[in-house]
């Protein structure tokens, strides 16, 4: 059961920090509520106060520019994100992914900084916007704050969020020339979590077609989402072939922290780990070709 509460639906973000200022550690933000009332009616979050900021429409948008890159509010809905044109085009892997996040009615509503500040470490979002090089806007009654998403998650279920801030805004940088990023969870039911998620961003050079650059970003494998960090380094500098991608899910597999449960067992969580890993290397290694 749901404790009671008092509920408050401010309509500027202004009003949001003030409301979150006074209250602090006696209050919750919901904004599509999807993640937080599965909490609440478990009985494991009960604020005093709500503040409700679904409503904060300055907070919901998405901005595309050729030399800032994409700026999505963190009130946008997943749905957006999956229909807007300008992603589809620039960002594909950032549609496709929320193509698979929950079902139509969860994106309807759940929004992608609420996905972002659960800190789940099986969410979907969290390793393709490693993998593209996000960066996280927070605000507060004392300013506004910018951190590479990468710190931002600290442990399971918890983030870098200070008590009376925000988060505002994702950044994701202009997609680089001779890239190209590819994303896959496996999971046993449709529009589940992910058993594990493996999220790859690949940049050649333009002259000889050599790994430049390469993020491997494993999500549902550690207790937060993580680069593969030797996994890339086998991979920069070489020219991509399947037997190299084999050897770097392999490593990636042994980067990997997971733990067994009712989904999957630790030994089962790596292997997914090393055949993702070649996958989904693959698939943006053919796409960096194309671009
Ligand atoms: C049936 C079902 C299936 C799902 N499947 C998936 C899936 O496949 N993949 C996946 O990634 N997720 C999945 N989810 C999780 C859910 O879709 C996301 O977590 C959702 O995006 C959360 O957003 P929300 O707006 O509903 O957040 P809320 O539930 O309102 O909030 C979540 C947390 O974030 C905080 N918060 C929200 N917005 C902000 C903000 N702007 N600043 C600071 N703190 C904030 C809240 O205080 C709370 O702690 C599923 C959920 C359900 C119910």
């Amino acid at each position: 059961m749901i404790r009671d509460f008092e509920h408050f639906a401010p309509r500027t973000l202004k009003e949001a920090l003030s409301l979150l200022d006074k209250y602090r550690e006696e209050c919750k933000v919901i904004a599509g509520g999807q993640s937080l009332l599965v909490l609440m009616r478990q009985g494991l979050v009960a604020p005093e106060y709500l503040i409700d900021i679904k409503g904060i429409t300055e907070l919901n948008y998405i901005k595309s520019d050729a030399k800032e890159g994409l700026r999505i509010g963190a009130l946008t809905p997943h749905r957006a994100i999956e229909n807007s044109p300008v992603i589809q085009a620039n960002y594909a892997v950032l549609a496709e992914m929320e193509n698979r996040l929950a079902s139509i009615q969860t994106r309807n509503w759940g929004t992608i900084g609420g996905n972002l500040c659960h800190g789940d470490p099986a969410g979907d979002p969290a390793p393709v916007l490693m993998a593209l090089g996000a960066t996280l806007k927070t605000a507060s009654l004392n300013g506004e704050r910018t951190m590479a998403i990468e710190d931002f998650f600290l442990d399971y279920f918890e983030t870098a969020l200070e008590p009376g801030e925000l988060l505002a805004e994702i950044q994701v940088p202009v997609f680089p020339p001779h890239s190209g990023a590819a994303y896959t969870k496996f999971n046993i039911i449709e529009s589940d979590m992910a058993t594990v998620g493996v999220a790859v961003q690949v940049t050649l050079s333009s002259s000889n077609g050599i790994c430049d650059d390469v993020r491997i970003v494993l999500g549902a494998s550690a207790p937060t989402p993580i680069r593969a960090k030797q996994a890339e380094e086998l991979l920069r500098g070489k020219k991509l072939a399947d037997n190299l991608l084999q050897e770097a899910g392999q490593i990636a597999s042994t980067e990997a922290e997971p733990i067994s449960d009712i989904h999957a067992s630790e030994e089962y969580r790596r292997e997914l780990v090393k055949v993702l890993v070649k996958r989904v290397g693959k698939e943006a290694l053919a796409r960096a070709k194309q671009a």
